[in-house]
């Protein structure tokens, strides 16, 4: 099969791939351009993290890949579905190929993409691409990748790296449509998701005592323990300043609990460079499928305060608040 492309099907991707607004749109575009080229059968986009994790008691870190398929599904849990292909190719090159067929076809190729301001990303193609074709798609990844640079600038913290306020307002606004479509009925038992505002305490002391470039140092550390305590189908945010974001997923309110409780822990035990002990305070909240997005970032933010009010460096959650201004509330109506 040859090219036979025309030169306003090039220019017509290039004006579709860049009128796309974010970095979802754009990855859907791109997943959509390449399909409809009739010698890919398939396009597939991952993230690659390179995760680092420390098992308790074991002095090496290993380091593993974690691979989120495009686009993350936040209500199931497919870490099974993980291509295993992109786990066992050599991530130094920016494009893997299968073994060539007779006629000199590859069945299968990945792309990197690699030096943006996010993850690693890859796309997996599966087809019959020859020479030309892989260099056309080569081309094809150049534009993609410079796009994913500028969305990523727009779109994530400078200093972490993390998605940033604005990324979380689009993804806030889309898990709660989500769950406006289908209710959690039961929010103790079933696997919905929550909200959180993590907060580092006293961080003006830390920029005070030790300057803002230790302070920097203590948000990037603090960035990267979020990373290994989570989970790769939850959400991190740098959501301003010393205040970060999570939107847990897939989980019930006694282990949304735990696991902030355990992040916290992690945070005040661990030993941070010239300063030392540093602690977190979290306000939690259930999205719920009614309330809209900025009531939910409200709720989380009022048992924060909670929190702060209560001897910080805890983890409070705003439905056990509401319970507690609720009683207070009827006892005031009886005396
Ligand atoms: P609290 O326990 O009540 O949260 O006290 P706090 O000192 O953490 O809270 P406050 O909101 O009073 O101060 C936050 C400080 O965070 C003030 C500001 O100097 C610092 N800060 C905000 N953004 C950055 C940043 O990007 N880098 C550094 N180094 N400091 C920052
Ligand atoms: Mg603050
Ligand atoms: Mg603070």
């Amino acid at each position: 099969m040859s090219l036979n492309l025309t030169v306003q099907q090039v220019f017509s991707w290039s004006l579709q791939l860049s009128a796309q607004q974010d970095y979802q749109a754009l990855t859907h575009k791109f997943l959509g351009v390449l399909t409809d080229i009739p010698w890919v059968d398939s396009a597939t986009a991952y993230e690659i993290y390179n995760h680092e994790k420390k098992e308790p008691g074991e002095a090496a870190t290993v380091h593993e890949l974690l691979i989120r398929k495009f686009p993350l599904n936040f209500t199931r849990n497919d870490e099974e579905d993980h291509n295993t292909l992109l786990t066992e190719i050599d991530h130094t090159i920016d494009l893997n190929l299968g073994a060539p067929d007779q006629s000199g076809l590859y069945a299968w190729a990945i792309f990197s993409i690699k030096g943006c301001g996010g993850p690693e990303r890859a796309i997996h193609l599966e087809g019959a691409f020859n020479q030309e074709m892989l260099d056309l798609l080569s081309h094809l990844r150049g534009i993609y990748r410079n796009l994913v640079i500028l969305h990523d600038t727009k779109e994530r913290d400078v200093l972490t790296k993390l998605p940033n306020r604005q990324s979380l307002d689009t993804r806030l606004l889309q898990v709660c449509e989500h769950y406006s479509d289908y209710q959690i009925i039961d929010k103790l038992e079933e696997k919905s998701s929550w909200i959180a505002i993590l907060d580092i305490d006293h961080f003006k002391r830390v920029n005070d005592d030790f300057g803002h470039l230790y302070g920097d140092e203590v948000l990037l550390t603090f960035s990267q323990l979020m990373g290994k305590c989570f989970r790769y189908n939850d959400f991190l945010f740098r959501f301003g300043g010393e205040e970060f974001v999570v939107i847990l997923n897939l989980a019930s309110q006694e282990t949304a609990v735990t696991v902030f409780n355990r992040f916290r822990e992690e945070v005040a035990n661990y030993n941070f460079p010239t300063v030392g002990r540093v602690t977190v305070s979290v306000g939690l909240t259930h999205v719920d499928g009614i309330s809209m997005p900025t009531t939910q970032l409200d709720h989380a933010d009022k048992a924060l305060y909670y929190a702060k009010d209560n001897g910080r460096n805890r983890v409070v959650l705003y439905e056990d608040m509401a319970l507690v201004q609720d009683n207070n509330a009827s006892e005031i109506e009886l005396f």
